[in-house]
């Protein structure tokens, strides 16, 4: 079944395709009417997710990093809820991208991000990452364009080289519309556990949303390559979201046919130390 709904192919983008987000809905939700009818499926990825990532830290021979990116309110928070709820806390970690400090700053763009890297048998998310380097760097003119217009090349051969070595690449745009993130702005402002994530920036950052849509465009159309794919996800709902997303974690992961490691010892030995310790118990 999980093979008939092959999001990996549908949510892909091609490498080398121009992508326009007009032409891309953001609120598909494929054959389901509500979050309902998908939580058997939800569930079911997760309980998959769980058992690929165990693979992935017992064999300890490659890594796999998550890129989210998306608007304000897209939902990087709830994805990372949702995908790292799923795994075990042992082998997976977030490294959330801010306004770079002067340390960081005092290095190439990229160095911030292969600090952060999964070394083998861990799964690492980047919450916002790199890529805010051809975001909010080119929108805010943080750096002059002759400068941000070269770090598409650099992002693409960095991830190459993560790639050559062991590290999986996975990167997800969490699409969502105008009028959505409206609906979520009002969200926050009705619920008081959410005033913690309300700034002044958001709007002037709304202001700015097809500018934003613009740079994603060339983001997506550029750096979507074989070793380290974009995949744009329809996110206006967030169970849809969170189906759609691990559904392409466990296709991809099913696909590199992880085994468990042989046993580093002699488990015929050790099964007879077992006996005579049961002996003497
Ligand atoms: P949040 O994800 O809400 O904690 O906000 C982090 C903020 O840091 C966002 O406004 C990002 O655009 C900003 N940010 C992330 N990376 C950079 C960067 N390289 N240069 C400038 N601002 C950045
Ligand atoms: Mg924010």
């Amino acid at each position: 079944m999980g093979n008939t709904m092959n999001y990996s192919q549908r949510f892909l983008i091609k490498p080398g395709s121009r992508v326009r987000l007009s032409d891309i809905d953001p609120d598909f939700k494929d054959k389901h009417e509500s979050k309902k009818d998908a939580l058997k499926l939800i569930e079911r990825n997760d309980l998959r997710l769980r058992e690929l990532q165990e693979l992935l830290y017992a064999e300890h021979k490659r890594s796999l990093l998550i890129c989210l990116q998306a608007i304000d309110t897209g939902g990087k928070d709830g994805t990372i809820r949702h995908v790292l709820g799923a795994m075990n806390p042992q082998g997976c970690r977030v490294a959330s991208f801010r306004q770079p400090t002067s340390l960081e700053r005092d290095h190439d763009f990229l160095w911030r991000a292969y600090r952060d890297v999964p070394a083998k048998g861990e799964v690492t998310i980047f919450n916002r990452s790199h890529y805010e380097d051809v975001l909010v760097v080119r929108i805010h003119d943080l750096a002059p364009k002759d400068i941000w217009i070269k770090h598409y090349e650099q992002i693409n051969n960095f991830e190459k080289n993560l790639s050559e070595n062991n590290t999986h690449i996975l990167k997800f745009f969490l699409h969502i519309s105008k009028d959505e993130q409206l609906r979520r702005f009002k969200e926050r402002l009705d619920d008081p556990s959410k005033y913690w994530k309300i700034s002044n920036a958001d709007y002037t950052e709304r202001e700015r949303f097809g500018d934003y849509m613009k740079a994603f465009e060339d983001m997506l159309s550029k750096c979507s390559t074989e070793h380290a794919p974009w995949f744009v996800i329809p996110a206006n709902h967030k169970w849809f979201r969170n189906l759609a997303i691990s559904q392409i974690m466990v296709e991809y992961l099913e696909g590199l046919h992880m085994t468990f490691p042989p046993p580093s010892v002699d488990i015929d030995q050790i099964r007879k130390k077992y006996h005579a310790a049961k002996k003497k118990a």
